[in-house]
């Protein structure tokens, strides 16, 4: 009987095996063809000051729809990493969201757009340059772009990393650092890193208001190094209110807007410059 089971077992996984094999077969098959093709999309998350509530950029997600439903970049990014399509698809992304803030800024009023880079980009030798080149090809502020790496990727390996994050801040292009929190910083580096943002990682936000301690910590020390503090995945007012009176810097999440469309992120800038105040001199 014992034996029986543990055949069944081997049966059992050997086949749930094969699923998650073809599974990640079809996955990246379709993620050639897409990239061919181009058929992702940029949304756009807006992010707002705490203080006052006025629109600061947005964040530029990617989205694929592959046999017919949406497939999450939580869930193709670290395929495109494995097979080296995150280079292509990266690049996409960047000329993206540059066309977009450079439109947004002649149609409107300069407001910067984030784009998230993953490891292997951030990696590739020739990444600052393609940023450079990106920048010029549509004639983008290098203000308004704002590159977001997550504090994993960064700290895996800095002294690697720290040429390119200084030639990409000597463009004039700001560096955030994604969800952090969540991984090792040690705070010798940090220090010396180009980066201008902390992202405080949804997770602690999440457990504001009641434990407060790591979203604290992030926000006193992202002031003692001048570092400006974006709060993602707010989505409750108690949130809200919360960072505000600790003085996080900016606001991103469900309570203030899901992603949105680029028409519908266009018309959040079109609103924003249309006020009657004086706007602040700074993009
Ligand atoms: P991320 O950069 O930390 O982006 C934040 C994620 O949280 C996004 O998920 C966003 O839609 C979601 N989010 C925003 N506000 C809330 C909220 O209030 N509650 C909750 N529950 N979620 C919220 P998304 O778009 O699915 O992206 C997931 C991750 O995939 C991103 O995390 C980023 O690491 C990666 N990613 C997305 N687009 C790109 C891209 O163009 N290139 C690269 N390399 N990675 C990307
Ligand atoms: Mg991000
Ligand atoms: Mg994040
Ligand atoms: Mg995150």
């Amino acid at each position: 009987a014992a034996k029986a089971a543990g055949g069944d077992r081997f049966v059992f996984y050997t086949r749930e095996m094969t699923d998650r094999a073809e599974t990640r077969l079809r996955l990246e098959s379709g993620l050639r063809e897409a990239v061919a093709a181009r058929a992702f999309e940029l949304v756009y998350q807006p992010k707002i000051e705490a203080a006052g509530g006025r629109l600061t950029g947005f964040e530029a997600l990617i989205r694929w729809r592959h046999e017919g439903a949406a497939v999450s970049p939580a869930d193709f990014i670290p395929v495109a990493e494995d097979t080296g399509l995150i280079i292509e698809i990266g690049r996409w992304v960047l000329e993206e969201a540059c066309r977009t803030a450079t439109r947004w800024a002649l149609d409107h009023g300069p407001v910067p757009v984030a784009v998230n880079v993953s490891a292997r980009q951030l990696a590739d030798p020739g990444f600052a340059r393609l940023v450079e080149q990106v920048l010029q090809r549509h004639g983008t502020p290098p203000n308004l772009l704002e590159l977001e790496i997550t504090e994993t990727v960064i700290m895996k390996d800095v002294r690697h990393h720290l040429p390119t994050l200084n030639r990409l801040r000597d463009l004039g292009v700001r560096i955030a650092i994604d969800d952090f929190g969540t991984g090792y910083s040690s705070l010798a580096y940090l220090r010396q890193l180009p980066v201008d943002v902390l992202k405080i990682d949804r997770s602690f936000v999440n457990d504001l208001p009641h434990a407060p301690d790591i979203a604290s910590t992030v926000i006193a020390l992202a002031q003692r190094l001048l570092l400006s503090t974006v709060a993602e995945g707010v989505e409750t007012a108690e949130q809200r209110h919360w960072l505000a009176e600790a003085g996080c810097d900016c606001l991103q999440g469900y309570l203030i807007s899901r992603p949105l469309a680029a028409e519908a992120a266009e018309a959040m800038v079109m609103t924003a410059f249309a006020r009657t105040e004086p706007l602040p001199m700074t993009a």
